[in-house]
């Protein structure tokens, strides 16, 4: 908890602070990394053996998802050391306890991460005032029910298909995960007409040309069953998805899916990261080599963080619709339109995008 960390730059981090309450037995950090562009959003993840560095690289990598989403947050990360699965009663006292400790850095509103969750943050919010990813009951918008970060990887999508002169009617489309990213990239393709020819859970596959029916597989997910459930198409292993050949592929369940050694096997004219960090680099890079087109995970799933910032202003679900609609559309067209002109790898253009705006950011902040 303790060793030092080499993440420091121009950038941020702006605070590091380690907490401890001998009362409670709190152990925990936090990392701002940048609040340039405003206050910042950050999810506490609970977990038995996080480390500073760990914290302080996930902090800045949501800096650049919000700048390159183009909220007026910047970004934090929290760790509050400890088993997730613990007695409920004492996960709230340590939860209270952190809530208190945070209380009066006005810099930093949580947000729930791995091992945290809405009622959590309602504890939080009970405590500090503020607080995103709440009940509904107390103004939250519940972004994995209504499909946040599925909407902006549909919308992202969208765009990508202008640059490839794709019609997403009768397009076909594989998705890797059928959660909540999954499922929901899934339903709002469907509507515009994509066929799904292949899915994928963790217990196995399922391929058809002739497309597979989404509604009867959100009924079957919605009862707990598994995507092989169906009752139609090819039972395949989950690994098998890969090897369909389609104009869309999504990774939308674990990281590193996508490798050296079978990037070779993919075939699709866009790949849209629903999941985080679901290709290595040199992969991503094969693949857009080969003509693929990137759609990078910080720009592409940037649904849900729209949604938190837009919860914590107090607004609508629709508004958060049409925000997220808007903000990944306009930075899919920005970032494919800067990579084409400068020749650059659309991540790189994205990268450039994100840091540029951080940047300035800090220039405004400067004249005061
Ligand atoms: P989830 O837990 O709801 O769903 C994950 C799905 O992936 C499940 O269907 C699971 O069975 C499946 N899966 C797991 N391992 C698999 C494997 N090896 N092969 C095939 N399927 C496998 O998770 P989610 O919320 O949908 O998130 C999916 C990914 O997207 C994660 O990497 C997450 O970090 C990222 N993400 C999620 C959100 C969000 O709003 N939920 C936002 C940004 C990024």
């Amino acid at each position: 908890m303790t060793e030092p960390f080499d993440l420091i730059d121009e950038l941020g981090p702006e605070k590091v602070i380690h907490i401890h309450d001998p009362a409670t037995g709190l152990k925990a950090i936090l990392v701002i990394d940048n609040v340039a562009a405003g206050p910042a959003i950050g999810g506490c993840r609970m977990a038995v053996d996080v480390s500073l560095d760990e914290c302080a690289r996930l902090a800045r990598a949501m800096t650049l998802k919000n700048a390159a989403a183009g909220l007026p947050h910047g970004r934090a990360k929290s760790v509050i050391i400890g088993d997730p699965k613990m007695p409920l009663a004492e996960k709230e006292r340590l939860i209270r306890s952190f809530a208190y400790a945070i209380k009066n850095i006005p810099d930093y509103i949580v947000g729930p991460d791995m091992g945290t969750d809405e009622i959590c943050m309602a504890w939080c919010h009970d405590i500090t005032g503020r607080a995103v990813g709440l009940p509904r009951e107390i103004g939250g918008i519940p972004l994995d029910l209504i499909g946040a970060t599925g909407y902006g990887l549909c919308a992202a999508i969208e765009v990508a298909s202008e640059f490839c002169d794709l019609d997403l009617y009768g397009a076909t489309f594989v998705v890797q995960g059928f959660g909540s990213v999954g499922i929901h990239v899934s339903r709002f393709l469907a509507e515009k007409g994509a066929v799904l020819v292949g899915v994928a859970d963790i217990y196995g596959g399922l391929a058809d040309s002739n497309g597979l029916d989404v509604a009867a597989l959100m009924a079957i997910k919605g009862e707990g069953g598994k995507v092989q459930d169906l009752d139609s198409g090819e039972k395949i292993d989950r690994e098998g998805v890969i090897d369909i050949a389609c104009d869309i592929w999504i990774p939308a369940a674990q990281p590193d899916v996508i490798r050296m050694e079978n990037v070779q096997r993919l075939n699709t004219k866009i790949f849209a990261q629903g999941a985080n960090i679901p290709a290595s680099l040199d992969a991503e890079q094969n693949l857009e080599q080969r003509g693929t087109i990137i759609l990078p995970d910080f720009i592409a799933n940037a649904g849900g963080v729209i949604c938190g910032a837009v919860e914590y202003h107090g607004r609508s679900e629709l508004q958060a619709m049409s925000s997220i609609a808007d903000k990944v559309a306009n930075n899919t067209r920005n970032m494919l339109e800067r990579a084409k002109a400068e020749g650059i790898s659309s991540r790189e253009a994205a990268m450039k995008m994100a840091v540029e705006r951080v940047r300035q950011a800090m220039q405004y902040r400067k004249t005061h």
